[in-house]
């Protein structure tokens, strides 16, 4: 018997980590969602007005960074969803080749390769 875990396995195991994924970062940009606001209006409420510009841009700008983490997260794990429904999970978006086992194991939003990956987050920060 081979203790490997088959591709099968895999895919399995980690629709189920997609599912879990996907109802806690949304259930995050939510509470974000949710919080932003409120911050918003307590600091208009307790600080004078120029202080509490500030800080609201602060909080907004930081917020604003992170919910487009999030939403770009989201994103992934949708494709990645929905690829297991066209039974194309684990090929590179990109390239189409396989994505190695291990690396969906580590990641089960993972959309492209490594070479891929690296590739796209250089020119995403470039
Ligand atoms: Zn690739």
């Amino acid at each position: 018997m081979n203790m490997k875990l088959t591709f099968s396995d895999l895919l399995k195991r980690n629709k189920k980590k997609l599912e879990t994924e996907k109802v806690r970062v949304e259930k995050e940009i939510k509470t974000l969602d949710a919080s932003s606001k409120f911050e918003h209006v307590n600091k208009r409420l307790q600080e004078s007005e120029y202080e509490s510009k500030v800080e609201d841009i602060e909080i907004v700008e930081h917020n604003k960074g992170f919910r487009e983490m999030l939403t770009n997260y989201l994103g992934q794990i949708k494709k990645a969803m929905r690829n297991m429904k066209r039974h194309k999970y684990g090929v590179c978006e990109r390239c189409g080749k396989r994505i190695s086992p291990d690396r969906l194991k580590a990641d089960p939003a993972a959309i492209y390769c490594l070479e891929c990956a690296t590739l796209v987050e250089k020119n995403e920060t470039a």
